[in-house]
């Protein structure tokens, strides 16, 4: 058998062409639509802009009662959606500690404190049982984030949410095309944050977009997006007369461009398509690993996962290295990885909340051992082959 390349066997790819992870899919439809706006001389928040909103919150919710915000990024959006409900110094909001930083930095950005409660280790999202432990009279909100596209318990969390009147921020990073039952991820909670950064579902190479029903909510977010302003620089041009615009508060600077929106109006074509590719890898995936030591997670049945990441549990009792051991030695196979996450109480910037190593026991279990595997669309076969080759042949060679 080939040793590792790590050992010194031959690596299933060769270096020229390591498989870079998050690979976005970008063709010439929005190649074209760049081009196009950067020849129309209005390369800032305009008419695609308000396209990509138009086409977005349509596409969330065809009953058109939801409406979409363009902002920046998803860590804006999440930012922005505090500073709608008000939230402040004093305040505390609860999320899960498996999530990427951005997710906590917006509460403290907000001034709040962020209050981390344990995840499931079957679904790797927020555990619902334990949330009501967490609240007091602080408490003003909950930021479930929906891990890797499978949707969180949202009944369970919006029916504690009206207990206690609380408002609930969804982070749907990873779930723009993830369905919690019937309701489209999106149509939940007071409001719901997405993200188009350039490894996501859906990529805007930056880019962010903010859903609600709620129209006093989606006119205070829309105001802050853009310094507090009355109106927004585009109505100002297409207006027949000249109109001043007023900063009404201190908003932020967290508008989208119509460069970036070019990107999006033909990525959200393409999403059902892209999906159905990655459920594709994603099965044969499943099949290749079924007898590898890696700890698997029963299937979700009841609702639409949006397969935004492959993660592999090693199972570390059965092997004979680490995790970072395993990151490693893919690497030296040439293939690219990632790992979602180290819980956020772990990082140093979160030390100050007196968080330490055991408080999180089924979000550290998560983080010492996932893997993230390349899940593009962009995949070819041999790419894939390549994954399934590199990933059994480092995993049986290590097996205890
Ligand atoms: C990517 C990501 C974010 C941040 O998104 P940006 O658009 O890069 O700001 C927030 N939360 C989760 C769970 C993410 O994966």
């Amino acid at each position: 058998m080939n040793p590792p390349a790590i050992e010194g066997g031959t690596p299933v790819r060769r270096k020229e062409d390591f498989l870079v992870f998050g690979q976005p899919e970008i063709r010439e439809d929005e190649i074209n639509e760049v081009i196009d706006t950067l020849k129309s001389k209005w390369i800032g928040t305009g008419p695609k802009t308000l396209k990509f909103e138009e086409l977005f919150s349509k596409y969330i919710d065809p009953s058109g009662r939801t409406y979409a915000t363009a902002v920046s990024s998803c860590t804006a959006a999440l930012h922005l959606s505090l500073k709608a409900l008000d939230i402040e110094v004093g305040d505390e909001v609860l999320t899960t500690p498996l999530s990427f930083v951005a997710t906590a930095n917006a509460i403290v950005h907000s001034g709040a404190k962020p209050i981390f409660v344990d995840i499931d280790r079957e679904t790797f999202n927020i555990n619902p049982n334990l949330i009501e432990n967490n609240i007091n009279e602080s408490t003003k909100a909950i930021i479930p984030v929906h891990f890797a596209g499978r949707p969180c318990e949202m009944d369970k969390i919006m029916d504690i949410s009206s207990r206690y009147n609380l408002k609930v921020i969804e982070d749907a990073a990873h779930a723009i095309e993830s369905k919690y039952k019937s309701k489209k991820i999106g149509t939940i909670g007071d409001l719901t944050c997405f993200s188009f950064y350039a490894t996501k579902n859906l990529t805007t190479a930056e880019g962010g977009m903010i859903t609600t029903k709620n129209k006093t909510l989606a006119d205070k977010v829309r105001n802050l997006s853009l310094h507090g302003l009355s109106a927004d620089a585009w109505s100002r041009y297409s207006d027949l007369g000249y109109k001043h615009y007023l900063a009404t508060t201190h908003g932020f600077k967290y508008n989208l461009t119509d460069l970036h929106s070019s990107l999006g109006i033909h990525q959200l074509s393409r999403i059902n398509e892209n999906l159905k590719k990655r459920e594709r890898i994603w099965k044969i995936y499943n099949s290749a690993f079924k007898d590898l030591p890696v700890i698997f997670s029963k299937e979700d049945l009841e609702n639409l996962h949006s397969r935004h990441l492959y993660k592999l549990i090693l199972n570390l009792d059965e092997l004979r290295i680490t995790r970072d051991q395993f990151l490693d030695a893919l690497h030296r196979e040439n293939i690219g990885c990632g790992v979602h996450y180290i819980p956020i109480h772990l990082h140093p910037a979160y030390q100050k909340y007196g968080y330490k190593t055991g408080d999180f026991p089924n979000a550290e279990f998560i983080g010492e051992r996932t893997v993230s595997i390349p899940l593009s669309p962009t995949l070819r076969d041999n790419d894939i082959n390549d994954v399934i080759n590199s990933v059994t042949k480092i995993l049986s060679y290590y097996r205890r």
